[in-house]
């Protein structure tokens, strides 16, 4: 190794002076949630040597930007067990990293405005009982009693899991790099992978803009950035990034609380408290994809203005404090692509969460460890193969926000 990476701002050197500093058992691109997890968990099961390669900061991506909400309400049996299971770790998150989560347990409600999403509601209910999950079926007056301030003139009903909930983003994040470093991953910030090398069809290692490292397996959970990392060694990774936007109130000390997080599910409109503030979004149906993560605030005026005043008139007279933009990684079907790829040996993908990879982050990176370390985990992810695209995809997530 004749380039050497020098210690950049950030990076936390835990690994003895005998261990080659640019290789490693296996190379994560991306320090987002999702990566950090990945790096954690494999430490967890014995692989500490294990390096994160980041082009920013730990969290600086769709991570550092995400509304931080999980939820277990979903129609298709993967996702539900994803969350299921990262609900538990969730909540022994700090006796688990050492870190708190802030994680908030007010529960998410979920409204229906006409009666092909209310029969969906019911077929998605039915499933989620049957794997244990605590949920309800609301009338329209019920949703109103856990949110008085909702306009419910349009609604028919509504879903209600109290287990759901919200956690802080940066705490999570910083929580898994904290526990991952101290089982000895090491994590390089200000380092950008700008090539992936392979010999003899299986990766070798990686280019950065600090040098190369070296290691048999490679993970890309680079966010929505993942497509490119996968074209560096010609593997095709179809995700689709489109710009999400959170706008925050000024504070309003008489706004419910606590208050479940809110989804309108026929455009996606959704809030929740934050602190004092009430935060709120919503999916652009217009929104063309690509990078760009400036804050629209013609969108804000020409129509999340409208359907947040619609649902919860209170807030037509509160004023906006601040707005900010970040990136989903949209998937055909609406599922996380995780797993190796047939092209070459030794590179998997974690990436494609289609809005859900914050609140799927603990399951996700256990279940990767597993896969690399084992090669088999115990909840069949097959519905989430980077194959599906080319062999038949499973059903959609319908509950896609
Ligand atoms: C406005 C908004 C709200 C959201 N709300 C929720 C929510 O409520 N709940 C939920 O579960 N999800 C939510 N999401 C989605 C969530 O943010 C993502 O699914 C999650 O953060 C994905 O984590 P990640 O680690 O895969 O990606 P990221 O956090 O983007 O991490 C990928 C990292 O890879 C790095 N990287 C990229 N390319 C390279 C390279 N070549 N070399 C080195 N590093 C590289 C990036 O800098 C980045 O830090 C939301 C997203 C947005 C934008």
């Amino acid at each position: 190794m004749s380039d050497l990476p020098s210690p950049t701002q950030g990076v936390v050197l835990s690994e003895s002076r005998d261990r080659g500093m640019g290789q490693a058992e296996v190379i994560v691109v991306g320090a987002g949630v999702v990566g950090c997890s990945i790096a954690y968990h494999l430490a967890k099961l014995g692989c500490r040597d294990v390096i994160v390669l980041e082009k920013g900061s730990v969290g600086s991506g769709s991570t550092g930007i995400c509304a931080g909400g999980i939820r277990q309400q979903f129609s298709t049996e993967i996702n539900i067990r994803l969350s299921m299971e990262s609900v538990k770790f969730f909540e022994r998150f700090e006796d688990e990293t050492g870190h708190p989560a802030d994680f908030h347990q007010n529960g998410y409600l979920i409204l229906a405005t006409d009666e092909g999403e209310l029969e969906s509601f019911r077929r998605n209910v039915a499933l989620q009982r049957s794997l244990g999950l605590e949920v309800y079926l609301l009338s329209p007056q019920e949703a109103k009693e856990l949110v008085p301030q909702l306009n419910v003139e349009d609604v028919l009903g509504a879903t209600y899991c109290p287990t759901d909930g919200y956690a802080d983003p940066h705490s999570v994040v910083q929580g898994f790099a904290h526990a991952a470093r101290s089982l000895g991953v090491r994590i390089y910030q200000e380092t950008e992978v700008v090539g992936i090398k392979a010999k003899g069809g299986r990766v070798v290692g990686v280019s950065t803009t600090k040098g190369e490292f070296r290691a048999p397996i490679i993970v890309d959970a680079a966010g929505p950035y993942a497509a490119q990392v996968g074209k560096m060694v010609g593997v095709e990774v179809p995700i689709r990034p489109s710009r999400r936007h959170i706008f925050a109130t000024e504070p309003i000390f008489s706004a419910p609380d606590p208050v479940p997080m809110v989804v309108d599910f026929h455009n996606g409109f959704w809030f929740r408290r934050e602190g004092p503030c009430i935060i709120f979004g919503m999916r652009n149906p217009d929104e063309p994809e690509g990078f760009d993560t400036t804050v629209d605030w013609d969108f804000l005026a020409d129509s999340l203005a409208y359907a947040a005043c619609h649902r919860l008139p209170f807030i037509a007279d509160v004023g906006i404090m601040k707005g900010q933009a970040g990136l989903h990684s949209d998937t055909p079907d609406y599922h996380a692509i995780l797993g190796s790829v047939p092209e070459v040996e030794g590179f998997y993908l974690a990436c494609g969460f289609s809005g859900h990879g914050f609140m799927h982050s603990p399951a996700v990176g256990r279940l990767m460890a597993g896969l690399i370390l084992n090669g088999k985990v115990d909840i069949d992810i097959s519905p989430l193969s980077p194959e599906r695209f080319k062999t038949g995809m499973h059903a959609k997530e319908e509950g896609f926000i």
